[in-house]
């Protein structure tokens, strides 16, 4: 049987940026279920860079985030990955959104994000022509990035070094022996097993049910998740932004804010609605609360021009709480050489790379 050190579930953005990061250290392995890689919630986001603005203090989406921009824009640089710091502007409406975007700004200080400016109302206008709003702030750092393009200079750098990507291929079960994991894989149907002494989980939405096929973890560490639906209306035709506009942000999402992409396509969303299934098709009759939404920042919305786009699917922990990052190493569920990793939702793919130093720490002090 062949033994290798690492096996990374998963050849999503983090999956492949743990593989990519590990390579440059030690042979490791990144399978994928699917023919592509990046199918699920990597290519189904707003491909915005985050500047860590609204994570709670001393969260691991915080850090990583704010760690993970930095790493983020060099490695674009480094890797001809396409990217535009374009800025956004977060704009307030009445005295409880005033109130919420100040404590947002404070929020945004202590994570470390510390170029947010307010934004005066003939700096607005020139910034964001057509949007109303009484209170706006300006944060520079704020990008958009081609996810694809991100994906696959992950896995150049994973060629350029030990690595190998192996699609078609699906992770049925590990057993542990104490020492190391005796994997069983599907590959294009057939059955075989490798072994490896660091197993990660990095399956997104599939992975608490990878994590129930691993014989040495114990159920109690596996947290329930909850689909929660995000989808997107594209804008047909021209447009006066230059940068994104994002509303406060609800609950379980950033609000259906307005993107563009590196093309200079306008997009609204996502929006938030938990499901039962994992199912992507979009949803026409969402289109009436996206006008009203998009009415509250750009009351000249031409509403004709929305047409329903794409959908991304959330990997939620709770249906009524806040959630960060869960990264769970043995420390936590007791078996040495796993980690697993869920309800990675926004800002995974700007945490990407600050993701995977932080796994790799993990897995360096394990070997
Ligand atoms: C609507 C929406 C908008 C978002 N917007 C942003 C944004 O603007 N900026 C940002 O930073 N973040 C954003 N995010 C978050 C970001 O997209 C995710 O955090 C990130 O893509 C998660 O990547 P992943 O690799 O963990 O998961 P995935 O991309 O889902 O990858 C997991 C991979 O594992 C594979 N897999 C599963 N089970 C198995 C198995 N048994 N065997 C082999 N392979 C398996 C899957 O096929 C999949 O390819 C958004 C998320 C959503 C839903």
């Amino acid at each position: 049987m062949e033994h290798i050190e690492t096996l990374v579930i998963g050849a999503g953005v983090v999956g492949l940026a743990i593989a990519a990061t590990l390579s440059e250290h030690q042979d490791v392995i990144v399978i994928e279920q699917n023919t592509y890689f990046g199918e699920h919630t990597s290519s189904r986001n707003s491909e915005v860079v985050h500047a860590g603005i609204y994570y709670p203090s001393n969260s691991l989406k915080a850090r990583l985030c704010v760690e993970g921009k930095t790493l983020l824009y060099q490695h674009c640089q480094k890797y001809h990955v396409p990217f535009k710091k374009v800025g956004k502007v977060l704009v307030a409406h009445g005295e409880g959104e005033k109130t919420k975007l100040n404590t947002l700004v404070q929020q945004a200080k202590d994570n470390g994000v510390r170029d947010l400016t307010f934004l005066s109302q003939a700096e607005l206008a020139q910034k964001a022509p057509q949007i109303k709003a009484p209170m706006g702030v300006w944060s520079p750092s704020t990008g958009i990035i081609d996810s694809h393009q991100l994906m696959l200079s992950y896995l150049n750098k994973l060629s350029e070094h030990k690595g190998q990507y192996v699609n078609n291929t699906r992770f049925v079960s590990a057993q542990f022996d104490g020492h190391y994991f005796v994997v069983t894989l599907n590959c294009d149907g057939e059955l075989f097993n490798l072994k490896c002494t660091t197993l990660i989980n990095a399956a997104g939405l599939f992975a608490q049910s990878c994590a129930k096929q691993i014989d040495a973890l114990n159920a109690r560490f596996i947290p329930e998740l909850h689909y929660c639906k995000g989808q997107y209306f594209s804008y047909q035709g021209s447009h006066p932004f230059k940068h994104l506009i994002y509303p406060m942000p609800e609950q379980h999402g950033l609000g259906v804010h307005a993107t563009i992409d590196l093309a200079g396509q306008l997009k609204f969303g996502p929006d938030t609605s938990f499901i039962d299934e994992l199912d992507y098709t979009p949803n026409e009759q969402a289109k009436a609360r996206f006008v009203s939404e998009i009415n509250k920042y750009w009351p000249s919305l031409d509403s004709s021009r929305l047409q329903l786009s794409y959908c991304g699917i959330r990997p939620k922990l709770y249906k009524d709480a806040a959630q960060d990052f869960v990264i769970q190493d043995h420390s936590v569920h007791g078996v040495k050489g796993l980690i697993n990793l869920f309800g990675v939702e926004s800002p995974g793919l700007t945490a990407s790379l600050a993701i995977a130093q932080y796994v790799s720490k993990k897995v360096s002090y394990l070997q």
